[in-house]
């Protein structure tokens, strides 16, 4: 069966990388949700744990419970709970949601600074304040997100400047120690340094680093994908393989067949168009369960960086790795 390798040492590479910025591990929140961005969300918790992380962000509540033990501190990004938890804290996005949730619950509130995705506005920000009140919930933090973090142009200062209005306004209205947040990987890695409480890294910790800037900080990716080799043979000169028979050889190869394919969450946009990192080419059609290469090795290296399968498939490294299904093993190494 095709499997992943994670590697620790570039997992704890990237925290170090981030930890430089925060200055302290205690900021560090991993973005764990979608099963770890693919990589495996038991994997990835226990090597956090082990660095000193103490605290992940995941999307729902079922993800929360799979990682219970091992943070002080989870944020639920998307979901309601039927009753209030120590652990756990839940995001508040749209002001009209806040009477669904149990008393007691610890609450984010999540602000709109400027992505219009999620969030209450600035302007209903008291309004929101006092229905969290009045529904006696518990307010912990103030956070938002960033819609071009990733990209150099002002957005990203824009954004800022609106996210220091709310926190303003939330200060005077009495919030004295509310925490604050709004950092991803880009945002977190702009910064000279972090003044806020909390930073919420996914995408840097897994050592993605597609775009301008996140390249050239020495993240390193900690994903690899292998498959195993289902059969062997001699193609000849002027025979096709696979489905649609879209690849022709031009002389006598040898072509392998290997265990990875769309179902498994290998794009088929790829098809007859990607090489490996040792130089393998990808032949023909992608099939639903295997995929055919210019090899003869038993084993495959197919990607140990996802931007570069991101850019054959014309997506993003986020999309690449989220797809992996989540039956396949993993190994850390
Ligand atoms: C996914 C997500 C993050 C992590 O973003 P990266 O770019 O992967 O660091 C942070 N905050 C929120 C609200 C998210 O949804």
């Amino acid at each position: 069966m095709a499997y992943i390798t994670l590697n620790k040492n570039h997992f704890f590479n990237n925290l170090d990388i981030i930890a430089n910025k925060t200055k302290t591990k205690d900021k560090i929140a991993v973005v764990l949700k979608d099963n770890a961005y693919g990589h495996g969300i038991l994997e990835i918790a226990s090597m956090a744990k082990e660095y000193g992380i103490t605290k992940a962000v995941v999307r729902c509540i079922p993800e929360a419970k799979m990682i219970e033990e091992y943070f002080e501190y989870i944020l639920v990004l998307a979901d309601i709970p039927q009753e209030a938890s120590q652990k756990v804290r839940y995001t508040i996005n749209d002001i009209n949601d806040i009477k669904k949730f149990p008393k007691n619950t610890k609450v984010e509130l999540k602000v709109d600074s400027g992505m219009h995705r999620n969030g209450v506005s600035i302007e209903q920000l008291p309004q929101a304040l006092e229905s969290i009140k009045k529904n006696e919930l518990i307010l912990e933090a103030l956070f938002t997100h960033h819609r071009s973090a990733d990209e150099l142009t002002s957005e990203w200062f824009w954004q800022n400047e609106n996210f220091q209005k709310a926190k303003d306004i939330v200060k005077n209205l009495g919030y004295e120690n509310i925490r604050f947040h709004s950092a991803n990987s880009a945002s977190t890695l702009r910064h000279s340094k972090i003044d806020e409480d909390m930073v919420r890294v996914g995408v840097a910790i897994y050592g993605c680093a597609d775009s301008d800037i996140l390249s050239g900080l020495g993240l390193k990716p900690v994903l690899s994908l292998w498959a195993e080799r289902n059969s062997k043979r001699e193609l000849k000169q002027e025979q096709r393989v696979g489905y649609g028979g879209i690849f022709e050889s031009k002389e006598d190869v040898i072509v392998s067949n290997y265990d990875f394919g769309y179902a498994d969450g290998f794009h088929r946009i790829c098809s007859n168009n990607y090489t490996t990192p040792e130089g393998e080419r990808l032949v023909g059609r992608i099939s639903m369960d295997n995929s055919s290469f210019l090899s003869d090795k038993e084993k495959l290296l197919v990607f140990d960086d996802a931007a570069i399968i991101a850019k054959s498939a014309k997506t993003i490294s986020y999309e690449v790795l989220t797809s992996l299904k989540s039956y396949i093993k993993k190994e850390i190494i």
